[in-house]
């Protein structure tokens, strides 16, 4: 279990789920996986890691069963630039506003993202 509830408040997480992924998860996802696979994961991975968002991996949506309800989603930023007193935003995401490389700039980037929604339809 992983997100902004169990980031912001991972005492109330605590005992609905064997394993925590506190944090941004770029990093503690793999490291999560590779521990499932070998019958060893940890009950709480921790990260204080403040991704770049480049390479990342484009996600499989052509094995997902989408429909017009869910055709899917594609991020562009993390975090936000402005800074609403009310707002946890800057808790979830270290108070960085990031986006992702644009063409030409990373090989796995935003618009390839976005072209395999069309060629899905
Ligand atoms: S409410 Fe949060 S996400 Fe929305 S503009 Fe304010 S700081 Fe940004």
């Amino acid at each position: 279990m992983g997100g902004p509830h169990v980031t912001l408040l991972p005492e109330e997480a605590f005992g609905h789920c064997d394993s925590f992924l506190i944090g941004e998860a770029e990093e503690t996802w793999p490291e999560f996986l590779e521990d499932f696979h070998k019958g060893k994961e940890r009950a709480v991975y921790r990260s204080e890691v403040i991704p770049e968002l480049k390479n990342i991996p484009l996600p499989r949506w052509d094995l997902l069963k989408r429909s017009r309800l869910m055709k899917g989603a594609v991020f562009a930023t993390r975090g936000c630039p402005y800074r609403c007193a009310y707002c946890n935003l800057k808790q979830i995401y270290h108070d960085r506003f990031r986006v992702r490389p644009i063409p030409g700039s990373d090989p796995r980037n935003l618009a390839d993202e976005i072209e395999v929604f069309r060629v899905l339809g």
